[in-house]
């Protein structure tokens, strides 16, 4: 998600670029994404500076690579080793690269297992909600003393109590909010959306007096940027506004809170050409199908959000989130995941 999705999506909502929620934050910057061996970040490295502080090289996940291999310390760690709960929320698959350079450590973003292995026996985050399987089992999380749900019936029956939640909806990334609005995927309803994971996993982590931190990645803008659609990608776009909504409204008078929404590269090289109006599509031009070295925006609001400004790197992000530390992170990565190689259904290109 770079400058472009964000104004493309406003357009599209309300009529004009810099309308979003995110965007009206006070304080806002622009983020270098290079990695330790490429000026082109894939999401295991931009996430991995993120979450430590530290470069390293495309799909490393938290590892010291360029080095000697050892973990790095992550800020679900920071957090949980000061008595916070923590959450990781996604709408790919729960073991893709972005959650797993928060709660795992691996040379590979390959490694699905033993990503998940270290969710549940190491990191052990009290709210996980993303798509299934991919090393994730039921039995995997209930044995290690979560309880499971796989569906949005499931997920809002949930006590506000609950300690450990495994969300394990559908067998892979999750729907595109496209494909619900058009009706393509009307059979994927019943799977929560993000903005929902993100308000069912606040009721979960605010029951922790301390604070919490919580990680939601809109995970599908980077899939949609692939494709080139701008349909996926403004759709992607508002949902993942959505989600920052409703951590904006439990924040809101707080003033012991950070919120950071950033990306963690752009991809498509879109560039928006002309505004059509509230309920149209921009004009829009994609250069690549890749992703781009071009900087990504940072939104900041709340406890040292002061600290956002001009242009920063990636790993500034990590300081910026806990010198001070704040009693609660949310923390909002527009991600991307390697593509599923299952085919989608076909796809209208209007509405
Ligand atoms: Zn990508």
């Amino acid at each position: 998600m770079g400058f472009e999705h964000v104004k493309a999506a406003g357009m599209y909502a309300n009529g004009a670029g810099g309308s979003l929620l995110f965007e009206s934050f006070p304080h806002q910057a622009e983020v270098t994404t290079f990695s330790a061996d490429s000026p082109i970040t894939d999401s295991a490295a931009a996430a991995t500076a993120i979450a430590t502080g530290i470069k390293v090289n495309n799909g490393v996940i938290s590892t010291a690579l360029p080095g000697d291999g050892s973990e790095l310390y992550t800020l679900l760690e920071y957090f949980s080793d000061r008595s916070r709960s923590t959450g990781l929320v996604t709408t790919t698959s729960m073991t893709h690269a972005t959650p797993a350079a928060f709660g795992s450590h691996d040379s590979s973003r390959n490694n699905l297992k033993a990503i998940a292995n270290d969710y549940l026996t190491q990191t052990r985050p009290n709210v996980l909600f993303g798509g299934g399987d991919n090393g994730m089992t039921y039995d995997g999380a209930a044995t290690a003393g979560y309880t499971v749900v796989s569906d949005r019936t499931g997920m809002a029956g949930l006590a506000d109590t609950a300690h450990m939640v495994s969300g394990q909806f559908g067998s892979d990334n999750m729907p595109f909010e496209y494909d619900y609005f058009t009706g393509i995927s009307s059979g994927y309803d019943i799977l929560p959306h993000l903005s929902e994971m993100t308000r069912t996993a606040l009721d979960i982590l605010d029951n922790d007096v301390d604070g919490f931190f919580l990680m939601v990645e809109g995970g599908r803008i980077d899939h949609a940027a692939h494709e080139n659609s701008l349909e996926l990608s403004v759709f992607e776009t508002l949902e993942f506004n959505a989600a920052v909504s409703e951590a904006f409204s439990w924040a809101e008078g707080r003033n012991d809170t950070l919120i950071l929404v950033t990306s963690d590269h752009e991809t498509g090289g879109l560039e928006v050409l002309g505004n059509n109006g509230p309920g149209s599509f921009p004009d829009a031009a994609w250069s690549t199908f890749g992703h781009t070295g071009i900087n990504v925006p940072v939104y900041a609001w709340g406890d040292n959000a002061v600290l956002v400004s001009g242009v920063m790197d990636n790993t500034d992000l990590y300081h910026v989130a806990i010198v001070p530390e704040p009693a609660s992170l949310l923390l909002f990565i527009a991600g991307g995941a390697i593509l599923a190689s299952r085919p989608r259904p076909a796809r209208k290109n209007s509405l």
